[in-house]
């Protein structure tokens, strides 16, 4: 077995665990009393006192490279070269003398992007983290090997917020200078995936002229490959997780010029709040040994309680992308067919499915609304907007209108069909109506795929008086009331107040990006606004 040495990084006397397989890593967690055994044979841990990403705690290292580049701001913080390297030294002396786990993997599922990182981990679960999420290379591959992108992740060490510019105990940083994601503080395994997808969303734009996407993506028997885009929450692993489909990632694709779509990643981090065999089965049979659970209660016999969120609502499985059963081998689809962008709408007004003009899906691209529901917060009783551009503003280092345009130029090339999905409220806001069902979505979703919505033409569709989507009359599997948001309201005057609060809500947040959008793209926004 190869042995590597750590000097190089500045550890030093580390005992160092290389590319111990899965069941060891389970194994050694248990054994550390970092995690238990749950009846399914899934590894459980608890990620501490960070159970979600930290975006006021990421930061870019500020300098040649990315200083003129990326957009800088409340998304992308800067930070200092110096303070970069003197924080570095700090957490690699912490780690060295310490048992540490090291893995060697790559990301980029098309041979042609292919990017190799070395993942540096203080536990054994956040290793295996990585084992699941990263792409595994094979025994000859790993020879050669030479990491391109390192991951220092130390979840025991704090910073000092004072003394290492950061905002407080807890950092993700991203040096693409040194090539290097230093996180510290912070067990949340969430970080270290979405490190490395912040570092290709500027690496692939910028160098390989690919699109980077905060999507999942699955291909039908035909070869149709879909692409889901949607902030956390809005059904991307969900919805892609789809028995008749083959499942090519389910959160972070590229799409390249040579019209292929390819995952980042080797694994899937699904949301478990309320998983059901009987709503989910491919997720819920994915939960097996090699699984990793995070921040779910179990009872005495290893049980999960899937409705208990006394943790976290964000509780989570990852698994390797093989623990599903139809899977696309390699994770690499051609240019998609329908692209559906997937929200929250806790507003409970747009529709469950339309069908959105070019200018309207470079507008919602741009805007990228779900919301945000008041969840287990005494007192808030309204849902709130969220606005995401790109459907994913935390893990884009560039400008949104550089990936808007790239993604317009590329619809247009390929001649897709854009979808607005709703799969939050129905029958009213949250609070008062509820959730669209599961199986609602997916029959909306089929329907698409399987062309069965009808010409898109007047006897087939009519046009949203408000967001000025185009709604289908009718849906297979679908009852018709459900279609029409304002119809499962019963009440028009409320229905319409409501929505005009929420197109207030977008024409607020689209004043930033006016200046960088053409009137095409203004006009794809909705049409009426409250007084
Ligand atoms: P992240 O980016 O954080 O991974 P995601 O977009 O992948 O988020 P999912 O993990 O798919 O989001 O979460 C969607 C959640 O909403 C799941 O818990 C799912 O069971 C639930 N859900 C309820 N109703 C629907 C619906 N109609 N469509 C999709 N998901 C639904
Ligand atoms: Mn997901």
């Amino acid at each position: 077995m190869k042995t590597i040495a750590l000097e190089s990084y500045g550890i030093k006397n580390a005992k160092i665990n290389y590319q111990l397989s899965p069941e060891d890593l389970h194994r050694i967690t248990i054994e550390k009393g970092q995690g238990v055994q749950a009846s399914s044979g899934a590894l459980a841990v608890n990620t501490g006192e960070f159970t979600g990403r930290s975006p006021k705690d990421r930061f870019i290292v500020k300098d040649a490279i990315t200083e003129d580049k990326i957009w800088w701001g409340n998304i992308n913080i800067p930070f200092s070269p110096e303070n970069f390297d003197k924080l570095y030294n700090k957490v690699t002396a912490y780690l060295s003398g310490k048992e540490i786990f090291v893995r060697d993997c790559y990301a980029c599922a098309d041979q042609n992007y292919k990017t190799n990182i070395r993942v540096i981990n203080e536990y054994p679960w956040s290793n295996m983290f990585a084992y699941n999420m990263f792409l595994r290379p094979t025994a000859e591959e790993l020879e050669s090997f030479e990491a391109e992108w390192t991951v220092v992740n130390a979840p025991g060490f704090k910073a000092n917020a004072e003394a290492d510019g950061t905002r407080q105990h807890n950092f993700a940083i991203l040096n693409f200078s040194k090539k290097i994601a230093l996180i510290g503080g912070t067990g949340y395994t969430g970080e270290i995936k979405k490190g490395i997808f912040s570092a290709l969303n500027f690496i692939l734009p910028v160098e390989k002229n690919t699109l980077p996407m905060h999507c999942s993506a699955n291909v039908g028997a035909a070869g149709d490959t879909a692409i889901f885009f949607g902030l956390s929450g809005t059904g991307k692993t969900t919805l892609s997780t789809d028995p008749n489909r083959s499942l090519i990632g389910d959160d972070e694709h590229g799409w390249t010029n040579e019209n292929t779509v390819f995952n980042f990643e080797g694994g899937c981090y699904a949301k478990v709040i309320n998983l059901s065999k009987d709503q989910e089965p491919e997720i819920y049979d994915a939960i097996k040994p090699g699984a990793i659970l995070e921040n779910v209660i179990l009872d005495d016999k290893g049980v999960v309680d899937f409705a208990d969120t006394s943790i976290t609502q964000n509780t989570r499985v990852s698994y390797p992308i093989h623990h599903i059963e139809n899977i696309k081998v390699p994770s690499v689809g051609k240019n998609p067919k329908n692209i559906f962008f997937l929200t929250a709408d806790a507003f409970g007004v747009i529709p469950p499915i339309s069908k959105l003009t070019p200018s309207q899906a470079a507008y919602h691209f741009i805007s990228g609304y779900t919301a945000k529901v008041a969840g287990t917060e005494a007192g808030v009783k309204e849902p709130q907007p969220s606005f995401s551009a790109c459907f994913g503003a935390p893990f884009m280092p560039l400008h949104p209108a550089k990936y808007a345009e790239m993604l317009s130029n590329k619809m247009i090339e390929a001649g897709v069909n854009v979808w607005l999905i709703n799969t939050g409220w129905t029958g009213g806001p949250y609070g008062v109506g509820k959730r669209m069902e599961l199986k609602y979505t997916r029959a909306m979703i089929n329907a698409v795929l399987n062309g069965d919505l009808g010409l898109y033409d007047y006897d087939h569709y009519h046009i949203h008086s408000v967001f000025g989507v185009a709604q289908p009359r009718t849906c297979p599997g679908v009852p018709t009331s459900v279609l029409s948001p304002r119809q499962t309201w019963n009440d028009d005057e409320a229905y319409y107040t409501m929505a005009f609060k929420l197109t207030n809500a977008f024409r607020e947040n689209f004043k930033k990006f006016e200046a960088h959008c053409t009137e095409e793209i203004r006009r794809g926004g909705p049409q009426r606004y409250a007084f």
